[in-house]
């Protein structure tokens, strides 16, 4: 069903086609995530621990050296520019490398170190004389397999002996091959094909199991079902781990269904705060207004680099192209473009190869440019029923307490939009201060 909605300044909106920018592609979002990706990301928490017997003793890292690994896959280790584990490798990869093999469900933000912790136990787990699939690591995407896939490469850049192989669509084997490569990366439903259908692995003969990126896994129709029958069909020595961005119930629901007698591992993320970001509002009639008082701010104050957000593309677009035609240097992006095109503008937006970046909401989520001075928001966030979107507000303009730079964000606010205005005041029991566009001076 769509309605249509006529805007203060005549334009006819069509509200369905506003929602579709806030579908969130999951995947896509995590496959742009390591892609623009640079470094490990930190976090001030502790690293919480739950072990299946607590009575063992806990077992720490500090130093590569101390797991005792086989030298070529520590010197592809140090060939990565790692020095030191990070946060969650110091626990996990004990459990992960302990003998006998133990269980691990272990939940961090992306860029914490899992995808490197889990490649890591695979290619010493490996035994490259037996020529058959040792070692099977279940993936949402094609895309997503392929970039874990790179990781194994990299790190066993020294492991000779050691190969790859994609279960995914599209990569089609005869019937009756013998598969001669020890570590698999593909997609539920390929797997299932390659293991059941078409007898091509051998699920009795794998020995790590790894389920990535779970909470993706289990937005997808029919994975988990299909990650379950895989499950199911490993021998009971097998090392089962699971990883997961974000850990709601359902996540964890699945979690301790698939995996047996599990130790849990969990690093917190370092918390948004509205405390360092000074927010003011700008009162506009209509688009055109808001544009001005955006020149205005603009003009007034020094700014080093700009993130835009508006509500629908529609508006992203418009405002780009008077941009451009006023002179700046701005890029847009937005939810049309591939993944690897977004990629690509992020990392020119951070290389400050351009000033601005015009954006809509879902596409930034999970960008972090810490060089950025000013957010403006060209409309608020709302939810479908109109309501202010509070987490969308928090995640463009807050930063975290640590990187303890001010911020400055600006709204602009259409009459009628001020009661939402106000309730996020409200919400996060922080000033948003009214700004006379024409009167700069008084942003301190
Ligand atoms: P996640 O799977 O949690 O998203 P990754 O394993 O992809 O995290 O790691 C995030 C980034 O940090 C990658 O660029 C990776 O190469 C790098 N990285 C991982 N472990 C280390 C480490 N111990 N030292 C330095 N960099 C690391």
């Amino acid at each position: 069903k769509s309605t249509t909605v006529r805007n203060v300044d005549g334009a006819i909106n069509n509200t369905e086609e506003e929602n579709e920018e806030d579908v969130v592609d999951l995947a896509a979002n995590s496959l742009l995530n390591k892609l623009i990706r640079q470094s490990l990301v930190e976090s001030s928490h502790r690293v919480e621990v739950l072990q299946k017997d607590p009575s063992s003793p806990l077992y720490s890292v500090k130093t590569f050296e101390e797991l005792r690994l086989k030298e070529e896959l520590l010197k592809g280790i140090y060939a990565m520019g790692f020095n030191r584990p990070s946060k969650i490798q110091e626990m996990a990869l004990p459990m992960m490398l302990a003998h006998p093999p133990q269980n691990l469900i272990a939940q961090s933000q992306s860029g914490t170190g899992k995808t490197a912790a889990f490649v890591l136990a695979m290619l010493s787990r490996v035994n490259v004389l037996e020529l058959f699939p040792q070692c099977l690591c279940l993936a949402p995407t094609y895309e997503l397999a392929l970039q874990t896939g790179r990781v194994v490469e990299r790190m066993g850049k020294f492991c000779v002996d050691v190969q790859v192989m994609y279960a995914i669509r599209g990569n089609r084997i005869s019937r009756g091959t013998d598969i001669t490569k020890q570590i698999i990366i593909g997609t539920p439903g390929t797997v299932l094909d390659w293991c059941f259908k078409r007898k091509l692995i051998d699920l009795t003969k794998i020995r790590v199991f790894v389920l990535d990126e779970a909470d993706v896994m289990i937005d997808t129709q029919g994975f988990s079902d299909q990650s379950i029958r895989i499950q199911r069909a490993l021998p009971s020595g097998c090392q089962m781990l699971l990883f997961s961005a974000t850990f709601e119930d359902s996540v964890w629901q699945f979690a301790e269904r698939i995996i047996p007698d599990p130790n849990v591992i969990k690093l917190r993320k370092e918390e948004l705060t509205l405390n360092n970001i000074r927010q003011y509002y700008v009162l506009c009639e209509n688009r055109k207004d808001k544009y001005q008082a955006l020149c205005s701010i603009y003009g007034g104050v020094t700014i080093g680099q700009a993130i835009i957000f508006c509500q629908t593309r529609r508006n992203a677009k418009w405002l780009t192209v008077e941009m451009m035609q006023d002179g700046h240097q701005v890029s847009l992006l937005s939810g049309e473009l591939t993944v690897e095109q977004r990629a690509s503008i992020i990392q020119r937006f951070r290389d400050g190869k351009e000033k601005v970046l015009i954006t809509t909401n879902v596409c930034a989520r999970g960008i972090d440019v810490k060089q950025v001075t000013i957010v403006v928001n060209f409309d608020l966030p709302v939810n479908q029923a109109q309501e202010p979107d509070y987490e969308t507000y928090l995640h463009r303009i807050g930063r975290t307490g640590r990187f303890g730079k001010k911020g400055l964000a600006f709204n602009m606010i259409e009459v009628d939009k001020l009661p939402l205005l106000m309730k996020i005041q409200d919400h996060f029991n922080s000033r948003i201060k009214q700004l006379d566009p024409e009167d700069m001076d008084e942003i301190e």
